[in-house]
């Protein structure tokens, strides 16, 4: 440890919590290996830092004049694309800066992580004040195989024909279908398309790649990117079970209040749904949902952050009488500590959106999934869960009304017999696997150690 002392490494995480959740993990393990930790961060979306004590906060501001989040009215109702491409504009030209004066001052600093989706301007950053650039690639291995394919996409005219043959194979990436490529739904596809191949280019140019993943997860996967890509991979995933030095979260009257709910529900009996931090429905939509859990007869944790239903602030569109008509049966909340919530036994299934964090996470606690996809790789992580790994099967968004949600979520709740829930229980065995002595995420984070340890940082030795 002690050689490490005075080695810095800075991190420039995507300022939403499935990317920053990753990101402040994957710091801890570096902490825990005995390298201090300064996060640059923006203005939009900034943490509470005392939530992190061992690590150093700096806000990268998108004017230079101090701290000034973008505002509410300059990004509600945007679309994420349109929000990603305002994000790198604004903030990217200011990140230069702050390395620049991070890299100028006190300990050495070995690295540069940043997230894979900032793209190639951060090598050009780090290049010009000389420091290496590894990437966080937050989502997984067989999503990226897509994003690496646009130009392919593009070029057979995938993306022009999309609406036409959404249950086509995709002959070139099986087993994806045409409605499985990670595209958003979007006024500007071109713009997508660069923030897509400007991430991918931007992990090809780095000096290595870091996965939230594990081998006996996405092997082929992992494999058919390493042998195009010729930078370092290094799945050392799921960060989340890592030892790491993050202090438990403080809980809330909420999360007290979830904990006493789920510890009354019989074992395995409870369907937790939540979709993530970005996803949006309509009210329409939503009032199904509501009625398919209410009706299905099972319990049902539901989280609905403010902002899920467009147009309304929270439940207020749910009609008169339908919290009585739920009783205790059902809870919903605007946010849960989802990790103990799915670590639970009272959970038996998890109705997720498939982001990433959200399937890795479930699949680390042995939980079956139902899958509802709403973009980019939701719906290539949906067609593993169900196709390849075979621990969930998919409700699609075109399909849901109350008496198919109903019906989804009884089946469901009826793993037992169809091997669902043994086959996650063996993948949060390999992932346990991975994580203990010669697994093979240890031993990539060692050889990771190593190669950070090795870097002549352009010129002087880290
Ligand atoms: N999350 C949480 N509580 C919630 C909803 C989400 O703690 O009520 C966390 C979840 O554990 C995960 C992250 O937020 O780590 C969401 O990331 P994911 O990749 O699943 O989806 P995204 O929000 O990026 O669409």
């Amino acid at each position: 440890m002690d050689e490490r002392k005075g080695r810095r490494i800075i991190m420039f995480p995507l300022p939403f919590p499935g990317h920053f959740n990753p990101m402040i993990q994957l710091a801890s393990i570096f902490h825990h290996r005995g390298f201090s930790v300064t996060i640059l961060h923006t203005s939009y979306n900034f943490p509470d830092p005392s939530r992190y004590p061992h690590f150093t906060f700096r806000t990268i501001s998108h004017n230079n004049e101090g701290e000034d989040p973008l505002s509410r009215s300059e990004t509600s109702g945007m679309d994420l694309v349109s929000l990603l491409r305002l994000l790198k504009q604004k903030y990217l030209e200011s990140f230069r800066e702050s390395l620049a004066a991070e890299v100028g001052g006190g300990d050495t600093v070995c690295f540069l992580v940043s997230d894979a989706i900032w793209g190639s301007n951060t090598e050009d950053a780090a290049k010009e004040v000389g420091v290496r650039r590894l990437v966080l690639r937050t989502g997984g291995a067989a999503s990226f195989c897509a994003f690496a394919a646009f130009p392919l996409f593009r070029d057979k005219g995938y993306f022009s024909t999309l609406d036409s043959r959404l249950d086509d194979p995709v002959i070139e990436l099986p087993p994806l279908k045409v409605k499985d490529l990670p595209v958003i739904e979007t006024n500007d596809p071109d713009e997508l398309y660069q923030i897509v191949t400007d991430m991918v280019e931007s992990a090809k140019s780095s000096s290595g790649v870091i996965w939230n993943t594990f081998e006996d997860l996405e092997r082929d996967q992992l494999m058919d990117l390493s042998s195009n890509f010729h930078v370092p991979f290094f799945p050392i995933g799921p960060f989340h079970k890592h030892s790491n030095d993050l202090p438990p979260k403080p809980k809330n009257k909420e999360d007290n209040e979830i904990t006493d709910w789920l510890d009354n529900q019989e074992p395995k009996s409870v369907v937790y749904a939540s979709f993530g931090s970005l996803a949006d429905i309509e009210e329409k939509v939503f009032l199904e949902i509501a009625c398919g859990l209410r009706n299905s007869g099972h319990p049902f944790l539901w989280v609905v952050r403010p902002g899920l239903v467009r147009g309304t602030e929270w439940l207020e569109s749910l009609p008169c009488g339908f919290m009585e008509s739920i009783g205790y049966k059902g809870k919903i909340v605007k946010w849960a500590n989802q990790l103990e919530v799915l670590a639970h036994p009272a959970v038996g299934v998890f109705w997720t959106h498939c982001g990433w964090n959200s399937t890795v996470e479930s699949i680390c606690e042995g939980v079956p999934m139902i899958c509802t996809p709403y973009f980019t790789d939701q719906r290539v992580n949906a067609r593993y869960i169900a196709d390849v790994w075979r621990v969930g099967k998919v409700l699609e968004r075109s399909m849901m009304d109350k008496g198919e949600i109903e019906k989804v979520v009884r089946s469901a709740m009826m793993v037992e017999g169809d091997g669902m829930r043994d086959r996650c229980l063996d993948f949060k065995e390999m992932a346990d696997k991975s994580l203990g002595e010669n697994g093979s995420s240890s031993n990539y984070l060692d050889k990771l150690v190593r190669h950070v340890l090795s870097f002549d940082s352009y010129g002087s030795t880290c």
